[in-house]
């Protein structure tokens, strides 16, 4: 199977998918890498987040 310059193989079914495409159409198998920008949003804000709790564990332990 050629796989052309704007394409990607698909993990699930091995055929030729646009490179754009977040899901296969073939066999619906969705695309980490179009994620990852969202998983890192997730984890800073999970750190913005667990920052005061941190904070207020640390003030009661020294109590
Ligand atoms: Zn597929």
């Amino acid at each position: 199977m050629e796989i052309g310059k704007n394409e990607k193989e698909c993990p699930g079914c091995a055929l030729p998918v646009d490179k754009a495409a977040d899901v296969c159409p073939y066999c619906g198998y969705e695309f980490p890498e179009q994620k990852s920008s969202l998983k890192w949003a997730a984890i800073l804000l999970a750190i913005i987040f667990a920052y005061p709790l941190l904070r207020l564990l640390l003030r009661l332990l020294h109590l």
